[in-house]
């Protein structure tokens, strides 16, 4: 079994004060997984001065800034303090499980002195690359139900996948591309009929050309639908070598969820595991 590289606890502003570190490290062990990564939530309701300096100071507007940031109910900054110190007394309880610090960086194409002030305020050792919402009419707008009521199904991947390119080019803060085709949680199955990769496959392509050619790791998530060894199979042939298996859970009795399918998978892509027990997979 691979670690865990994706797992949220208390200290991301979304999820449950029961939802323990050490009760997810617990799990872990339990079952068998050799490591695991704290990646928190870090997302941001407005821009700093020094972000929309940076955005403007980037020549031929690589990325047009969105005008407004649409509502994002509950979002709160991540306690790194309480976090790291939370982070210190698990590795003290659990020696024998590698533990990860990190953070899920959202948008960070969009916040880039923000989430560089995040990582400067502490040791995080993975970071998450995360794209939950798209540019609409100017707003930044998160990937819901109601964004596939209000647009057609294609056309929202098609935004999504667009947005992830810019995302991947703008930013080289983050190690992972995590859930890269996020969306397909909300896709709209009765109206639009199951979802096919393969109506997807020139995206996909381009967003894996972008990560692979600046030598990053893409993620199996296993919140998300899982991606078929064909998905996988269109990482290598783009350039991409090494996977990374996040969970996502939100609750510890999901770490490691999933994974013997997401193994199988990686497996028959040509995926196999790295050097030591807590790499990532490699081809
Ligand atoms: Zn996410
Ligand atoms: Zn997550």
């Amino acid at each position: 079994m691979p670690t865990d590289n994706h797992v949220h606890t208390r200290w991301s502003w979304d999820t449950a004060a029961s939802s323990s570190m050490r009760l997810a490290c617990a799990r872990a062990v339990a079952i068998g997984l050799p490591g695991l990564a704290f990646t928190e939530h870090v997302d941001f309701t407005e821009w700093s001065q020094q972000d929309s300096a940076e955005l403007a100071g980037r020549s031929g507007t690589v990325i047009p800034q969105p005008t407004r940031i649409g509502a994002r109910p509950g979002v709160a900054p991540l306690d790194v303090e309480g976090y790291l110190a939370d982070v210190a007394r698990c590795r003290d309880e659990f020696p024998d499980l590698r533990i990860v610090s990190g953070i899920e960086a959202g948008e960070p194409h969009l916040f880039p002195a923000s989430v560089a002030a995040v990582l400067g305020a502490g040791e995080f050792e993975r970071v998450l690359g995360s794209l939950h919402g798209i540019v609409c009419d100017g707003t930044l707008t998160g990937v819901d139900d109601a964004l596939f009521a209000r647009l057609d199904a294609h056309q929202v991947m098609h935004r999504y996948f667009a947005d992830l390119v810019l995302l991947v080019n703008g930013s080289s803060v983050f190690n992972v591309l995590a859930h890269c085709d996020y969306p397909r949680r909300y896709w709209p199955t009765a109206r639009a009929g199951a979802y096919a990769e393969t109506d997807f496959e020139e995206h996909y392509r381009a967003v894996f050309r972008a990560l692979a050619s600046s030598g990053r790791a893409l993620e199996i998530n296993t919140s998300s639908p899982l991606a078929s060894a064909d998905l996988l199979r269109w990482w290598w042939q783009e350039g991409g070598d090494a996977v990374s298996f996040g969970s996502d859970a939100h609750r510890p009795f999901r770490v490691g969820e999933h994974f013997d399918l997401a193994v199988d998978v990686a497996e028959a892509a040509g995926f196999r595991p790295g050097r030591e027990r807590f790499d990532f997979w490699r081809r």
